[in-house]
């Protein structure tokens, strides 16, 4: 374990690829704030995982799609005192109910998927730089968004979800430029098909088919994303802001 550079936040890190965000940096040694909305169990355990293994982690609910919310979690981060904010990982996305006919959707159904996805993404990106920033005495960070390549290709049945991942690339472009001054970068990872969320439950059938489709042959791993997003984090890419990484398998 490495001395602490600092705490970092994880949004939606009770399972899938923030959980495994959440292991590496511990592992870095980041003091991680294992944020998530209704999985108090798993959040927990991926800290007691981290706790054992000798890192620093806290478990805080949070809905992000509730700006009042994200204004909370951060304050409770604060009160953690683990040390100065120094990175963010926007997550948190709905996978699951996010497919169907865009003329069979609902007002509700789109909002939702706007608001987790993108509308979370900017509220924590606002909290957290205002705790980075330069120039408001923070000590500058690294701030990466899991995006999506539906967000690029645009996916099939998923258009909305496609949208507001879209939204978080052309996003991460803007406020890296924004960002700069601060001490800050922002970068974007772009997953392809990876083991986890909606695609847990699939078949064996299904995902040999899936994989088929896959330069590389194989579905992703969380820890595939979540190795992608260190590095952007870490000081290895402190030329680089404003980018979108496919972690994709060439797809
Ligand atoms: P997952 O396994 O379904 O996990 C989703 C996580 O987000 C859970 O920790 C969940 O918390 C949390 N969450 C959901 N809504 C939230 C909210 N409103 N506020 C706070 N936390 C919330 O998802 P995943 O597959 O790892 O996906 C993670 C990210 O990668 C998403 O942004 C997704 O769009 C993106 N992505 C995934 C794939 C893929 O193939 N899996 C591909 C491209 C991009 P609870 O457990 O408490 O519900």
């Amino acid at each position: 374990m490495s001395a602490s550079p600092g705490v970092m936040v994880v949004t939606g890190a009770s399972r899938g690829i923030g959980a495994a965000v959440a292991r590496l940096a511990a592992s870095r040694g980041f003091a991680v704030c294992v944020n998530y909305r209704s999985r108090a169990d798993l959040a927990q355990g991926v800290c007691d995982a981290i706790i054992a293994a000798g890192g620093r982690a806290c478990a805080i609910q949070a809905d992000v799609s509730v700006d009042a919310e994200v204004v909370r979690l951060f304050q409770q981060v604060d009160q953690w005192q683990a040390g100065p904010l120094l990175a963010l990982v926007n997550n948190a996305g709905l996978t699951h109910g996010t497919r169907g006919l865009f003329m069979d959707m609902d007002a509700e159904q789109v909002a939702k998927i706007v608001a987790v996805n993108l509308m979370g993404t900017l509220s924590c990106s606002r909290e957290a730089m205002r705790r980075m920033a330069l120039s408001r005495g923070g000590k500058g960070g690294s701030i990466v968004h899991v995006s999506s390549q539906a967000g690029v290709f645009g996916g099939q049945k998923i258009a909305v979800y496609a949208a507001s991942k879209a939204a978080i690339n052309t996003f991460t472009v803007g406020l890296a430029r924004e960002a700069a001054p601060e001490g800050i970068r922002v970068n974007s990872v772009s997953p392809g098909i990876i083991a986890s969320g909606e695609h847990i439950g699939q078949t064996a059938e299904q995902q040999a088919q899936l994989a088929s489709s896959i330069p590389l042959q194989r579905i992703g791993s969380p820890d595939d994303v979540a190795q992608a997003v260190m590095w952007l984090i870490s000081e290895s890419a402190s030329y680089i802001t404003g980018t979108i990484l496919p972690v994709a398998g060439g797809r």
